[in-house]
């Protein structure tokens, strides 16, 4: 019989091909078709040399994209003939290659994953080797990010890289045929890392310490335990005592903490769920998912969970040690990132130990965290859309993809972002990577994270920027950063970031749109602080009417001094205190009269923010005078709109562009009319450009807004974007900045 003639090829594949199981089935599809040759991972993702006839190295192609492993994504796929004969007797995976080659994006890590469904059976199986084992994981699932230090993605550049195979491990990772064939952080009961539990200054390291855990939360213990992409603080969520000293512990008195449920059972118990906030609490990405209390007077949870709110942060358990710990406690607990407040998220036992000595107890693991990731916040807005508000564990780094023609896009961008839920991001040719939350740049140590997350992303993605772009912000940290740098440096107005950053997420290559962007603060061309601008195209053509920031940075934690401030402008000294008086805002006699000499004088800074509208509408309302958080107000009051009442106040717009809203101060219904006039602000100017409408900005947080307006603008067919899969808020900018560069340098 005449043998056919064998061929040689060599694929090299870019994308998100490491740390994935992407070796094992390309071995899997190449003995499948009888092709000698290997496969490894290089730098830029994976090599491999195939030998065979050509239908078969031609139906290997076709397969790789078809049995892709369910983790991996294929950016590129390149072939090239080789003209010498391979000599290969079978298909192997041979030994990574680490050579440095130019290419920059070409390999894409993998965000961590929860734990999947093989691997639960595993975990509940007793005749499994991996039952009851709190680090189970396998080639389609657990921590990778978190864990990676440099690339090609091998147990070498991992932190798995200090444990030793045991012979069962080392076996499952050789056998094809396992589904742990080459699944470079495997790990089982007999070659873990090993556990701790700190009790009392004793430390126990047996693996009952679940059990030990479960008998500590059900005696009103408070501890930390680690996680994958940092510690969580854990208690029990129901008992009113625990959850109020866990506020003292965290020094955080009001702002929400979020719980992590035992089963789905228990969150449909006491949160209102569609399936669409199932499929959300159920993902891979495993996130805090935001919803409604059913009934706001349940006395299931504590009510210190989440103080004056009708809504709760909620998690599925994502990593089989918290299932060990519900094994043993079946009740809710409090789930929160263990950081002090301002500060970010901890990641090492010695800081945690440092800067909590009033825990109960830790329970950590000596598998370090090279790249902490707080949990992902996700804000369902209605049956299909929702918003990323932090994005975290299971969503960063992302990657986005943005085909443009700009004359930059063969330059390496690095965009560092804003100030407050600050993340930053790298650009080359067509990819954009977003890195996970940093945190607020105003504390020293978040501001250290910032730094750090930026040299490791530098590392990890084998990037040397050569433009750096930044807010124009004079006093943002991140700004003074990027100018200590000696780069090209291009700074970036905040609401154009905004703006941007949606045309960026959503491809838009049409520049006929008109953009809101509405925030709390954002250095504006003028130097006044802006928040509530209307763009066309990149051109301000309207905006709201100032007002005096009365003590600048305490105005924004001190709604009622946004409050007077308005009402200043309006009335007669004696007839704002009367209104003071009537509705109870509380300020001292001194206070009061200082606050207004410091108007009169007219040198407070201004602004236009439509986040401080709402500040002031709560202060007016008597529902928030003071936040404990950031955005408190604004959350407020979503609490007490109306959804039956339709009208809305007045306003007008003068011919420069300056919208007014007509107020009616004494209205009982203030914060009802005053969403719906913001609603029909945005509808009438839309109506009148007939543009597409973009929305950026803090204040779309607020769901009840945000659901007004889309609703009032598909009425008119109006095509509206806003961001979904990255904050909408400003931890968005980095992505928005980069968009604006290539679309107007
Ligand atoms: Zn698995
Ligand atoms: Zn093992």
């Amino acid at each position: 019989m005449l043998q056919k003639r064998k061929e040689a090829y060599q694929f090299i594949i870019e994308g998100q091909v490491q740390g994935v199981g992407f070796r094992p089935s390309v071995v899997r599809i190449a003995k499948e078709l009888n092709l000698t040759g290997f496969v490894r991972n290089i730098v830029s993702g994976v090599e491999i040399q195939v030998q065979g006839i050509e239908k078969n190295i031609n139906q290997f192609e076709k397969l790789l994209l078809k049995k892709k492993p369910k983790l991996s994504k294929i950016n590129k796929i390149s072939k090239i003939k080789l003209k010498t004969s391979l000599k290969f007797i079978d298909f192997q995976i041979l030994q990574s290659s680490s050579e440095i080659n130019n290419s920059v994006f070409s390999n894409l890590i993998p965000p961590d994953v929860k734990i999947c469904d093989d691997c639960l059976k595993e975990f509940s199986s007793p005749k499994s080797r991996f039952f009851n084992y709190f680090l189970t994981s396998c080639t389609n699932c657990g921590a990778r990010f978190s864990l990676i230090n440099l690339l090609p993605y091998d147990r070498k550049n991992s932190a798995m890289s200090k444990f030793q195979l045991c012979k069962n491990c080392k076996n499952d990772f050789d056998n094809l045929e396992n589904k742990r064939f080459h699944h470079q952080l495997i790990s089982c009961p007999d070659c873990t890392p090993k556990l701790r539990l700190l009790l009392q200054d004793k430390l126990y390291s047996k693996t009952d310490v679940f059990q030990k855990i479960g008998e500590l939360l059900n005696n009103k213990k408070i501890g930390a335990v680690k996680g994958i992409g940092g510690f969580n603080l854990i208690c029990d969520a129901t008992s009113d005592e625990v959850v109020l000293r866990l506020r003292k512990i965290k020094n955080r008195y009001k702002k929400p903490f979020a719980v992590m449920f035992p089963n789905i059972q228990t969150v449909k118990k006491i949160l209102k769920t569609s399936e669409f906030d199932e499929k959300i609490l159920n993902s891979q990405e495993a996130p805090i998912v935001i919803l409604e209390l059913k009934n706001l007077k349940q006395q299931f949870l504590s009510k210190f969970v989440a103080p004056d709110l009708n809504r709760i942060g909620a998690i599925l358990s994502y990593s089989a040690h918290h299932l060990l710990i519900f094994k043993y406690f079946a009740k809710p607990i409090i789930f929160t990132s263990a950081n002090l407040s301002g500060e970010p998220l901890i990641d090492n036992f010695e800081e945690l130990k440092s800067k909590f000595n009033e825990l109960d107890f830790i329970l950590d693991f000596d598998r370090d965290i090279f790249n902490s990731v707080d949990d992902s916040l996700v804000l369902p807005l209605n049956s299909s859309e929702k918003l990323i508000l932090r994005l975290g564990r299971g969503f960063a780094p992302k990657v986005l993809k943005y085909p443009n023609n700009s004359k930059n896009r063969d330059k390496k961008i690095l965009a560092v972002g804003g100030h407050q839920k600050n993340s930053i991001a790298l650009f080359y040719q067509d990819t954009i990577i977003l890195s996970q939350f940093i945190g607020d740049l105003e504390n020293y140590s978040t501001f250290q994270r910032f730094e750090k997350t930026i040299s490791n992303f530098k590392k990890l993605f084998n990037f040397e920027p050569e433009i750096i772009l930044s807010d124009k912000h004079p006093k943002y940290l991140s700004t003074q950063w990027a100018e200590s740098i000696n780069l090209p440096i291009f700074q970036i107005q905040h609401h154009l970031a905004h703006i941007y950053s949606v045309v960026v997420e959503h491809n838009l290559t049409n520049n006929n749109f008109i953009g809101f962007a509405f925030d709390g603060t954002g250095f504006g061309e003028d130097k006044t602080i802006w928040g509530g601008e209307i763009f066309d195209k990149n051109k301000r053509i309207y905006y709201f009417k100032t007002f005096q920031l009365l003590g600048g940075e305490k105005a924004v934690k001190e709604p009622k001094r946004v409050a007077i401030a308005i009402l200043f402008e309006y009335f007669s000294f004696d007839e704002v205190v009367k209104i003071v008086k009537d509705k109870q805002i509380p300020f001292s006699k001194k206070e009061f009269e200082l606050l207004y000499k410091i108007w009169q004088k007219n040198i407070s800074v201004k602004t236009s923010s439509v986040g401080r509208l709402f500040d002031a509408i709560a202060s007016l309302s008597g529902i928030c005078h003071i936040q404990n958080y950031e955005g408190e107000a604004g959350t407020l009051t979503e609490i007490f709109y109306n959804p039956e009442i339709k009208d809305n106040f007045n306003f007008k717009i003068d011919k420069n562009g300056k919208i007014e809203i007509l107020f009616d101060f004494f209205d009982k219904d203030l914060i009802s009319r005053f969403i719906n006039t913001i609603a029909e602000i945005i509808f009438q100017i839309a109506k009148k450009h007939k543009k597409t409408v973009i929305l950026s900005g803090g204040v779309f947080q607020n769901k009840t807004l945000l659901n007004l307006i889309l609703e009032k603008l598909k009425q008119e067919n109006i095509k509206t974007y806003f961001n979904s899969e990255i904050p909408i808020n400003d931890g968005g900018l980095a992505v928005g900045q980069i968009g604006y560069f290539l679309n107007n340098f």
